[in-house]
């Protein structure tokens, strides 16, 4: 034993953290619920349920330079987002997962007695990575319909500039909203733009939605960081890779700060294959937009469910009449895993992500039992 206890060298911010509830892995919930892993129904975290196109897989398991560092800057992959997308390649930055360019952003602009500003209920990413760099965290609630309250966020902001706390550095929107599916629209984008403040858009699941993405506008507005995925559309959730279209001045800052290595040769390989195959992940978001609806119908036929609009591929519920916890419960009993939140904002709520066909054929049918 050491003359002296260790672990108070550590950063007291981070002892003051509560432990993140990690998602439980298939194994675990096989051998847990009794089901065989293929035939459980996950529908509990907004992944894709078809996978990657066919040619990512044998990409993967063809290339023969695993033993070579990736390419820290990412070109071919940038290039090919630029070419598609139809943004300076100049502005694209690329990260492990749209989570590590979140926690960079954080890390980047965020110091002790820092605010941001989310709207729940959202993402918990937002603030928790807030609160891992000792920042403070402004909620502004959405409204019922989990639409913006613009009013409200411009007058935290504004009056957080000049109060004598720290100022509001950085507003997270994610559009369409998790858990909401919410879309935010044109004018309150403008709204949120216009406020002293780094806006990030979370487009995790900009495929699915109607509206076309907003990583155009960032050449518009210097304050603007709009970021994307291969997790939901392209499938590659298991695969870590993330992307954003960031303004210059802040790519030229983010290149000094980021971890040369980043982003790894798989995820490279596979993100390279999938955008050279882009005809048929378009096909699967429209296969998953066509089960939305699908599942959206499904569930307003249900007596006890109260589903709300949603722009992406999943459906918040208000469950009515019985216990949010005993329909997960039940669903679960059967190998359907959904999603159950016990947060004041989202209390009586589940969340169903858009499977396969014939997985939303099953999740239907279990609610139907349960009439
Ligand atoms: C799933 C999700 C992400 C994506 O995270 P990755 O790290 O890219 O897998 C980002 N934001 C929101 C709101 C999400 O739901």
């Amino acid at each position: 034993m050491t003359a002296f206890d260790p672990s108070t060298l550590l950063n007291p911010v981070i002892k003051s953290l509560s432990a993140y509830k990690p998602v439980e892995p298939l194994d675990s919930l096989s051998a847990e619920l009794g089901f065989r892993v293929e035939d459980l129904v996950k529908l509990d975290a907004n992944e894709n349920p078809y996978g990657p196109p066919r040619s990512v897989l044998e990409a993967l398991a063809s290339y023969d330079w695993y033993h070579i560092y990736p390419d820290s800057a990412q070109t071919r992959l940038r290039e090919r987002l630029a070419a598609l997308h139809g943004v300076p390649e100049s502005m694209i930055a690329v990260g492990s997962g749209s989570d590590e360019l979140l926690n960079n952003l954080s890390q980047m602009f965020l110091l002790p007695g820092d605010r941001i500003l989310d709207m729940p209920p959202t993402f918990l990413m937002y603030s928790s990575n807030a609160r891992l760099y000792g920042s403070e965290v402004v909620e502004v609630p959405r409204r019922p319909d989990y639409s913006l309250d613009v009013e409200a966020v411009a007058t935290a902001v504004l009056d957080g500039q000049a109060g004598d706390g720290g100022p509001v550095k950085i507003v997270y929107a994610a559009t369409p909203n998790n858990p909401t599916g919410t879309w935010l629209t044109d004018d309150e984008c403008e709204r949120l733009l216009d406020l002293p403040a780094l806006v990030v858009l979370d487009e995790a699941y900009v495929e699915f939605a109607d509206e076309p993405s907003r990583i155009a506008r960032v050449a518009e507005h210097d304050n603007l960081v709009v970021l994307r995925t291969f997790s939901k559309a392209v499938g590659m959730a298991g695969l870590r890779l993330g992307w954003g279209v960031f303004p210059d001045w802040l790519m030229e800052q983010f290149w000094k700060f980021k971890q040369p290595y980043n982003v790894n040769q798989a995820a490279l390989v596979a993100g390279l294959t999938g955008l050279e195959h882009w005809s048929e992940v378009q096909m699967v978001v429209d296969r998953i937009r066509a089960g939305q609806r699908r599942l959206w119908t499904g569930l307003a036929g249900i007596s006890f469910l109260d589903p709300v609009p949603s722009a992406a591929n999943f459906v918040l519920c208000r469950v009515e009449g019985r216990p949010a916890l005993e329909v997960r419960d039940g669903l679960r009993r059967q190998g359907i895993l959904v999603r159950y939140y016990d947060t004041p904002l989202l209390s009586g709520c589940i969340r169903i992500s858009v499977g396969r066909e014939d997985q939303i054929d099953r999740v239907l049918t279990a609610l139907q039992e349960m009439e």
